[in-house]
């Protein structure tokens, strides 16, 4: 059998992943890992549907760039909730060009990556890029960010509703403050029988 949570225990980084090609781009993958250290090398695995991933098909040249904890929400709406194809990604945002003439993100990052494709292998969704590492430069000592720490304390909680529940059979008042005269519909209980909502 497999228990769909297994798979959860395994831990991830978060990459803003860029490429260029006749514009540049970028996207959010949470794929990346060192093969070799002599001579090093990474794998990279890029969803089929995003435009980066066609980029890097084409041009066979990629940086990453490694998020810390300090990243904040927005670089994920930026990268990660909008396309190439029609979003302006870089407006307004601090980058800087690598070697390879690709951007970096030299902000909320500790270090980028350079990559060259050396084989690519299709796994249907997504394409793993197995490449030489061209250039790699450390930018700070910041902890990188792992996609639990993004969940736990980046991705915004969703908003708690403001409310009142009736302690005898659980019927919910939504909104604040509850009425003094309010009268459960359900049980017909009063105010009093009601708590706020945890
Ligand atoms: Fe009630």
């Amino acid at each position: 059998m497999i228990d769909n949570t297994s798979l959860f225990k395994l831990s991830y980084g978060l990459f803003v992943l860029t490429a260029k090609t006749d514009k540049d781009n970028g996207c959010i993958i949470n794929t990346a890992t060192q093969i070799t250290d002599s001579p090093k090398t990474i794998c990279i695995s890029v969803n089929k549907a995003n435009l980066t991933h066609d980029m890097i098909m084409e041009s066979g040249e990629f940086n990453l760039s490694v998020l810390t904890e300090e990243v904040p929400f927005t670089i994920f709406q930026r990268f990660g909730f909008q396309s190439g194809r029609n979003a302006m990604k870089f407006f307004n945002l601090d980058v800087r060009r690598s070697e390879n003439g690709l951007y970096y993100l030299p902000e909320y990052t500790n270090a980028f990556i350079s990559g060259k494709v050396l084989k690519t292998i299709d796994c249907g969704s997504h394409t793993m890029f197995f490449s030489e590492v061209t250039e790699a430069k450390t930018i700070s000592d910041k902890p990188s960010v792992t996609y639990d720490y993004y969940f736990k304390n980046i991705k915004p909680k969703p908003e708690k509703k403001k409310g009142y529940v009736c302690k005898i059979c659980g019927y919910v008042y939504e909104g604040d403050p509850l009425p003094a005269d309010f009268i459960c519909p359900l049980c017909k209980h009063g105010a009093d029988d009601f708590e706020p909502l945890k």
